[in-house]
């Protein structure tokens, strides 16, 4: 069974089994914001670590410097997102302790995950 998640996001190809903070399959709710990260971590279960760079200017050398976050992340079985891959990010309810978004799309793949 497919659920709109109410977001511009391609429902994934393969269906995910006994996972309730599925956005697609298991009919859990998104809201709050919305942003694209690179996975850094994926081998744990269900769970990736993503880390997002942004620009900080420094007024002082009139030169931007790289800042960067980690989160971590809710990765579903239908989507299985890997290390380097380019994924769209969404925030939800809190999933455990420090998990508070979960993958709704991979933007793009990791040359080496492909094969
Ligand atoms: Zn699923």
């Amino acid at each position: 069974m497919k659920h709109n998640i109410g977001i511009d996001a391609p429902a994934p190809k393969t269906e995910c089994k006994d996972d309730k903070h599925c956005p697609f399959h298991g009919g859990f709710k998104l809201r709050g914001k919305m942003f694209t990260a690179t996975v850094v971590a994926s081998k744990m279960n269900k769970t990736a670590t993503v880390q997002k760079t942004r620009q900080h200017y420094l007024p002082k050398y009139q030169r931007y410097e790289k800042r960067k976050s980690k989160f971590r992340v809710h990765n579903p079985a239908c989507i299985e997102a890997k290390e380097g891959d380019e994924v769209q990010i969404m925030e939800s309810r809190p999933i455990s302790k420090t998990k508070r978004f979960v993958i709704i799309n991979i933007l793009s793949k990791n040359e080496s995950n492909k094969k």
